[in-house]
């Protein structure tokens, strides 16, 4: 069975100014139907590049994007679409993505009514029914976007993407904009989603316990790669590459396999600029257990064992 989504070999860069930023390299990935994938790291690491470059709103220098075994790149905006109708995505800045002048309701069946997929009246029932669902009152289909609150907004754009029943929700640090209060309650609402639905995820953040709450794998990125791939569980008891060390160590006790004379709590350095890549590992420059030939020789993603995969020499 091929996957629900299936990226392979993605390669990004951007013109900025004249210069080369490698964005995104040899990034795959892939998501089983039902199942969801957690995609962390530091801000500008590429996550959200990955995630336009798997719904299509971003072209791929190169590389393949697959969604029930269906190439994706290089298609029409017609044809994606199409395509979107198994897919939505939702950004952080809900309330920049919905038309202000719309009332919310119209703004949840917009997608259907761009396809003809419904009439009016149909259409404001299905717009009730959806808002309900995302724990809104359904009367709130009459409000505009500017009337109601951040978290509310970002429960609009979640219902209005589910009303094509897609089969997989990209989604863009969601929660990040919002209250902490109210980012619990959005993430209860994303879990319940995946429950009922069956709704798989890819699910973009720097918030790691928001990411282990709904993902049954998570990859770790760094400098536009992807250095370490694992089951939730795994990566937050143990994951292999420093790098991930780090990043889970900053929101939970010492893993058991971090030897506690070298803690990476505070990782030291910067993250060096997308410009201007290290050579051999991109970790090389603040990783604190280096060696000789993590200068010169990049580490490959290589398997560790069940379904997991780690980018370093010494792993
Ligand atoms: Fe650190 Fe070397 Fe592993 Fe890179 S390859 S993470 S520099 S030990
Ligand atoms: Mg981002």
């Amino acid at each position: 069975v091929s996957p629900l989504l299936d990226l392979r070999h993605i390669e990004k860069s951007f013109r900025v100014r004249g210069k080369q930023l490698f964005a995104v390299r040899d990034v795959s990935l892939s998501i089983r139907k039902g199942e969801s994938l957690g995609l962390v790291g530091e801000s500008g690491s590429g996550k959200s590049t990955v995630g336009r470059c798997a719904i299509g709103l971003t072209a791929p220098d190169s590389g393949s994007v697959r969604l029930f075994g269906e190439e994706l790149v290089g298609r029409s905006r017609r044809e994606l679409r199409q395509m979107w109708q198994h897919m939505q995505m939702v950004f952080q800045d809900a309330g920049a993505a919905l038309h202000p002048r719309m009332t919310v309701g119209r703004n949840v069946i917009d997608p259907l009514v761009a396809r003809r997929l419904v009439d009016g009246r149909e259409g404001r029932e299905i717009a009730r029914q959806l808002l309900e669902q995302v724990g809104l009152n359904p009367d709130q289909a009459e409000a505009y976007p500017f009337e109601l609150s951040g978290g509310q907004q970002q429960r609009v754009m979640i219902a209005r993407a589910l009303a094509v029943e897609p089969q997989l929700l990209i989604c863009d640090e969601p929660v990040s904009a919002l209250d902490v209060s109210v980012q619990a309650q959005m993430m209860e609402l994303f879990v319940k989603l995946k429950q009922k639905r069956n709704l798989s995820y890819l699910f973009i953040s720097h918030n790691l316990p928001s990411v282990g709450q709904i993902a049954d794998h998570i990859a770790v990125m760094y400098l536009g790669e992807i250095v370490e791939v694992g089951s939730a569980h795994q990566m937050f008891r143990a994951p292999y590459h420093p790098y991930s060390q780090a990043l889970f160590a900053s929101v939970l006790p010492i893993p058991a396999n971090v030897d506690a004379r070298r803690e990476l709590r505070a990782l030291p350095g910067e993250i060096p600029s997308p410009f201007d890549l290290p050579s051999g590992c991109p970790f090389h420059t603040r990783c604190p257990v280096a060696v000789g030939r993590c200068r010169d020789v990049r580490p490959p993603l290589r398997p560790v064992g069940d379904g997991h995969q780690v980018a370093c020499h010494l792993a």
